[in-house]
C-alpha cells in the first residue's frame, strides 16, 4: 500500500501536489482513487457516507466487487483495465451500491500521469443523479397521462395563440370533428374552420378571443366547417389560460348538431300542437295537477268567456269569476274534489258562464290526466265545449210540446199558401240559377282568354325585346368609350329587367291558362344545385352574404323529373332570399322525405320525395303576410317594393311549379332575423341515366375551325345578331330569309351548320330541314341542322329531334348554347381535328 494511503484524512499525493482535503469533498457526492489493479486506494468521506462504508473495510479492495452494481460490472470492467494501461476511457454513468439501494451515479475520470509513483492510478469523481433520473421519468410519464386524457376527452379541445388565433396544439377529438390532421391544422387559421360569412366570419372570432384573452370566459354556438366543407352546429368554450408560462387561450369546442335538430323538433312539435289547439272551437286548457296553475290555454276562452287569456295566465282560477253565480257553489264544490287529488278523468255539472256584456252560456266541462314519460301524472289537461244550444233545446223542449199543437194548426192553414208562394219561389230561383251560371261561365272564358292574351302578348314583347338585348351585346364587342359604355349597360339593365318581368307574366299566365307542363326527364339533382349557385353565388358575394349548399348524403342524385322547373323554383327563391339579406347568407339544403331509398331500387322507378329549404338571415316576413305572398302579385310591403323592385309573382308562380311538382311549399320567418322557404317535390329514381343528363362543366370552349353556316330566319333583326356572332368568331356566314331560300342555299352549296328557325312563312323550319334531308347529294342531306325558336313549349324540343333536326336552340339565344351546337357541328363536320369523346354528346 502506498504510504498516503495510510492517512485516512490525507488524500493521495499526485505527481503535481497533493490535494487539500476539503477540495476531495467538494469533488462531488462521491471521489475515489483506484491502483492500476482496480483496487480503492482513498475514498472521500461523502462516498463513505454515501456507500455506507468506513474507510477500513474499503481501502484495498477491488472496486468492482462491492461497489458497483452487478448488471454493470461486465461493461465496467475492460474500461478499468484499458485506464490501468494507461489508455483514456471515461466511466460510463452506472450503479452504485449504497445504503439506500444502487444509486445512478454520473462520473467524471482522470488518469494520473505515468511515469511517476501513481502510474496506472485514475480519479473518479460522480454525482447521485437518480433523483434527477426519477423526476425526468415522472415527468415524461404525467405528460403521456396528460396527453391520453387530453385526446379521450369527448369534446373537441383546441390551444390558440392568443396574437393570431392560429391552433397550436389540438386533440384526437379536434381532429376527428374537423377532418384536418395536426400538422394541417397549425397550417390554418380559425376563420378556415367557420362557416365564413357574418356572423361565423374572422372579424367575429377575433372578437371573441380578445374578449376571451381579458379573461371573459366566452361560451357560445358556432356555426362551423369540416375540411369537406360540410357546415355544422358547435357549441365554443373559450378560456385564457398560462401554459409553461406563455399565455394561451384554450376552446373546448362540443358538436351539437343533433341537440339543435332536436331543438327543432321540438319547436316544430310544439307548434303543431298550437295550431291544433287553436283550430279546434273548444276552448282546451293544461294546467298543473292541482289546478292553480295554467301552462297553456287556447283562445277560444277569449270567445267564450270574453276575458283574454293573458288574465287567466296571471290569475290561474280567475275563470270561476265568469261562473253565474247560481252555479258557482256547485262549481266549487266538483272542483274541490277533483283537485290534488290523485287524477283521474271526468267532468263537471253543466254550468252557466257570464260574459263581461251580460251574454249568458251554457258550458260542459271535461278534464282528463296526462301522465310524463315515466308513467307519472304531473298535468292535467281538459276541454270546455259550448253547449248553450243544445241546452237550450232540452229546456225549451217542454214548453214547444204545449204550443206545438196550437201552431200545428195555425201552420196547417199558412202552409197551403206558403205551398203556393214557394212554387213561385222555385221557378224565380231556377231561372237566376240559370242566368247565374251563364256569368259565371263568361267570367271564366274572360279570365281564360286574359291568360291567353297575356301569354300571347308577353310572347310578343319578348321577341322585340331579344332583339334590343341581342344588339346591345354585339354593340358591347364593338369599341366604346366610357360614356357609351354606361349607356349600354343601362340598355343592358332595363332591358335584362323587363325580361325578366315578361317571362314572370308569360310564366304565371302559361299556368292560369293549363298551358304549363312538368317533363320527366333524366337529370342530375346535385348538378341543378350547382347551376343555382352558379348563377347566384355572384351576387351574394357581391352583398358580402355566404350561399352554401347542405345535401344530405343518402339524397340520390339521379332522378326523373324537370331540371329546369326545379331550377326555376330554387332560382326564385334564392334569389329572394339574396334580395332580402343585408347580411348573413343563404343555406339550401336538401333531404329525403321520410327515408331515402337505396341506388338498387331504381331498377323499379319508385317515388322519391325530396324536401328543399332555403334559409336566410334577411330582413323577414311579418306574420300577417306569410299566406298572402304566395298570391299573385302581393309583396309583402308596399315600401319594400319600392326599395327591392319585383313583380309579386315570383312566389305564385313558384307555389305552381311546386304543386305541378307534387309538392308543397311553406314559409317560416321571424321579422330582423330571417325567413325559411321548405318545398316538397316528388321524382322518380333513375337507374340508367344517358350521360347527356350529367351536368355540363364549364369547361372552355376549344378553339373551333371556320365553319360555313347557314343563318335561316325571317326576322331582320335576328338574323343580324346570329350573323354578326358568328363573325366575331370567324365563321363564314350565308343567310336566308325564309324556308325556300334556305333550301336553295342548301343545295347549291355545303354547309357545316344551319341555324333554322321553325317560324317562317311560305316554307317554315321544319319543312325546309325535311326538304334538306332528302337532298340526293349525301354531304348536303347530312348536314348539322339546329332548330331556333322563341316558342318554347313543352315538347317541342322531342318533335324537332323527332324530325330529323339534330339539335335545338331557343330564343333569346345565349352564347354558351350557341358555342355548344357550334362545337358539336364542328365535331360532325372535322371529326379528325377533335379528339374520340368519352361519351359526352351535344343535349
Ligand atoms: P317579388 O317579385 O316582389 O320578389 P315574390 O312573389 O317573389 O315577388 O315575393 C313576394 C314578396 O314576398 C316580396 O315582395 C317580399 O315582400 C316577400 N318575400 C319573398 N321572399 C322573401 C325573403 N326571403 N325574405 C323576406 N321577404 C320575402
Amino acid at each position: 500500500m502506498p504510504d498516503a494511503v495510510d492517512n485516512p484524512s490525507t488524500p493521495p499525493s499526485t505527481a503535481c501536489a497533493p490535494l487539500p482535503a476539503a477540495l476531495w469533498e467538494a469533488a462531488g457526492d462521491i471521489a475515489v482513487v483506484l491502483d492500476a489493479s482496480g483496487r480503492v486506494v482513498h475514498l472521500s468521506d461523502a462516498g463513505l457516507a454515501l456507500l455506507g462504508l468506513d474507510r477500513e473495510t474499503t481501502l484495498g479492495r477491488e472496486w468492482l466487487s462491492f461497489a458497483v452494481a452487478q448488471n454493470d460490472v461486465p461493461r465496467l470492467r475492460p474500461l478499468l483495465e484499458a485506464l490501468a494501461a494507461g489508455g483514456e476511457a471515461a466511466w460510463p454513468e452506472h450503479g452504485v451500491i449504497t445504503q439506500r439501494g444502487v444509486r445512478r451515479i454520473r462520473w467524471k475520470t482522470v488518469p494520473l500521469p505515468a511515469g511517476g509513483p501513481e502510474t496506472g492510478r485514475v480519479v473518479a469523481c460522480g454525482n447521485d443523479i437518480t433523483d434527477c433520473l426519477e423526476a425526468t421519468q415522472t415527468a415524461r410519464e404525467n405528460e403521456a397521462t396528460y396527453r391520453r386524457i387530453f385526446d379521450a376527452v369527448n369534446d373537441a379541445i383546441f390551444v390558440h395563440d392568443p396574437d393570431t388565433g392560429r391552433f397550436l396544439q389540438a386533440n384526437e377529438r379536434a381532429t376527428t370533428l374537423l377532418g384536418y390532421g395536426p400538422e394541417e391544422l397549425r397550417r390554418l387559421s380559425p376563420a378556415e374552420t367557420s362557416a365564413g360569412y357574418p356572423p361565423y366570419s374572422t372579424a367575429e372570432i377575433q372578437e371573441e378571443l380578445r374578449r376571451a384573452r381579458e379573461g371573459q370566459p366566452r361560451l357560445f354556438e358556432w356555426l362551423a366547417r369540416d375540411k369537406s366543407g360540410r357546415l355544422f352546429w358547435v357549441e365554443v368554450n373559450l378560456r385564457r389560460a398560462v401554459l409553461d408560462g406563455r399565455e394561451r387561450i384554450i376552446a373546448v369546442v362540443r358538436d351539437i348538431t343533433e341537440r339543435k335538430a332536436a331543438e327543432r323538433a321540438l319547436r316544430e312539435s310544439e307548434k303543431k300542437f298550437r295550431q291544433l289547439a287553436e283550430a279546434i272551437g273548444e276552448v282546451f286548457w293544461l294546467g298543473s295537477a292541482d289546478w292553480k296553475r295554467v301552462f297553456y290555454i287556447s283562445p277560444a276562452y277569449e270567445r267564450l268567456w270574453g276575458r283574454s287569456t293573458k288574465s287567466l295566465y296571471e290569475a290561474p282560477l280567475s275563470w270561476i269569476d265568469g261562473v253565474h253565480p247560481d252555479d258557482r257553489d256547485a262549481v266549487l264544490g266538483a272542483l274541490g274534489t277533483v283537485a290534488g287529488k290523485r287524477p283521474g278523468a271526468g267532468s263537471f255539472p253543466e254550468y252557466r258562464i257570464v260574459r263581461p256584456d251580460g251574454q249568458v252560456r251554457w258550458v260542459q266541462a271535461r278534464y282528463f290526466p296526462v301522465a310524463d314519460d315515466a308513467g307519472v301524472v304531473t298535468r292535467v289537461a281538459g276541454i270546455v265545449e259550448d253547449v248553450t244550444d243544445s241546452h237550450a233545446a232540452g229546456e225549451g223542449l217542454k214548453r214547444l210540446n204545449e204550443r206545438l199543437e196550437v201552431m200545428v194548426r195555425e201552420r196547417t192553414m199558412t202552409l197551403n199558401r206558403m205551398n203556393q208562394e214557394l212554387i213561385r219561389e222555385v221557378a224565380e230561383r231556377r231561372e237566376a240559377e240559370a242566368a247565374m251560371a251563364a256569368a259565371k261561365e263568361a267570367a271564366e272564358a274572360a279570365s281564360q282568354a286574359k291568360s291567353v292574351f297575356l301569354a300571347n302578348m308577353s310572347h310578343e314583347i319578348r321577341t322585340p325585346l331579344n332583339g334590343i338585348l341581342g344588339m346591345a351585346q354585339v354593340l358591347a364587342a364593338t369599341e366604346l368609350d366610357e360614356a357609351q359604355r354606361g349607356f349600354l349597360k343601362d340598355i343592358e339593365d332595363s332591358a335584362g329587367a323587363l325580361l325578366r318581368i315578361i317571362n314572370d307574366i308569360l310564366d304565371f299566365s302559361k299556368i292560369e291558362a293549363d298551358r304549363l307542363e312538368i317533363s320527366k326527364e333524366p337529370m342530375s339533382l346535385r348538378g341543378v344545385l350547382a347551376s343555382v349557385a352558379a348563377a347566384l353565388g355572384v351576387l351574394a358575394a357581391d352583398k358580402g352574404l355566404g350561399l352554401a349548399t347542405e345535401v344530405a348524403e343518402d339524397v340520390p342524385d339521379l332522378l326523373l323529373g324537370d331540371a329546369d322547373r326545379l331550377r326555376q323554383v330554387l332560382l326564385n327563391l334564392v334569389g329572394n332570399a339574396i334580395k332580402f339579406t343585408k347580411r348573413g347568407g343563404v343555406v339550401i339544403g336538401v333531404q329525403c322525405v321520410e327515408t331515402c331509398l337505396p341506388p338498387e331500387a331504381a331498377a323499379q322507378h319508385p317515388l322519391q320525395g325530396l324536401l328543399f329549404t332555403v334559409s336566410d338571415t334577411g330582413i323577414g316576413i311579418a306574420q300577417q303576410d306569410l299566406e298572402r305572398i304566395f298570391e299573385p302579385f302581393i309583396q309583402a310591403d308596399g315600401a319594400y317594393t319600392r326599395r327591392f323592385g319585383g313583380t309579386g309573382l315570383g312566389l305564385a308562380i313558384t307555389k305552381r311549379l311546386v304543386t305541378l311538382m307534387g309538392g308543397d311549399i311553406t314559409v317560416e320567418s321571424v321579422p330582423g332575423e330571417g325567413s325559411e322557404f321548405t318545398f316538397t317535390a316528388v321524382f322518380d329514381l333513375e337507374s340508367d341515366v344517358p350521360e347527356t343528363a350529367a351536368p355540363a362543366h364549364d369547361a372552355a370552349p376549344t378553339p373551333l375551325p371556320p365553319l360555313r353556316v347557314l343563318v335561316a330566319d325571317d326576322n331582320r333583326v335576328s338574323r343580324d345578331i346570329i350573323e354578326k356572332w358568328l363573325w366575331q368568331r370567324g365563321h363564314v356566314v350565308s343567310a336566308a330569309g325564309d324556308g325556300k331560300q334556305a333550301l336553295d342555299a342548301a343545295t347549291m352549296a355545303t354547309f357545316d351548320l344551319v341555324l333554322m328557325d321553325i317560324q317562317m312563312p311560305g316554307l317554315n323550319g321544319l319543312e325546309a330541314a325535311r326538304a334538306i334531308r332528302a337532298l340526293p347529294d349525301p354531304d348536303k342531306a347530312s348536314v348539322y341542322i339546329a332548330a331556333v325558336t322563341a316558342h318554347a313549349m313543352p315538347g317541342d324540343r322531342e318533335r324537332f329531334l323527332a324530325d330529323g333536326l339534330d339539335d335545338y336552340l331557343s330564343k333569346p339565344l345565349a352564347q354558351a348554347e350557341l358555342d355548344r351546337v357550334l362545337a358539336a357541328a364542328a365535331r360532325r363536320a372535322r371529326p379528325e381535328d377533335f379528339p374520340p369523346e368519352d361519351g359526352a354528346t351535344p343535349a
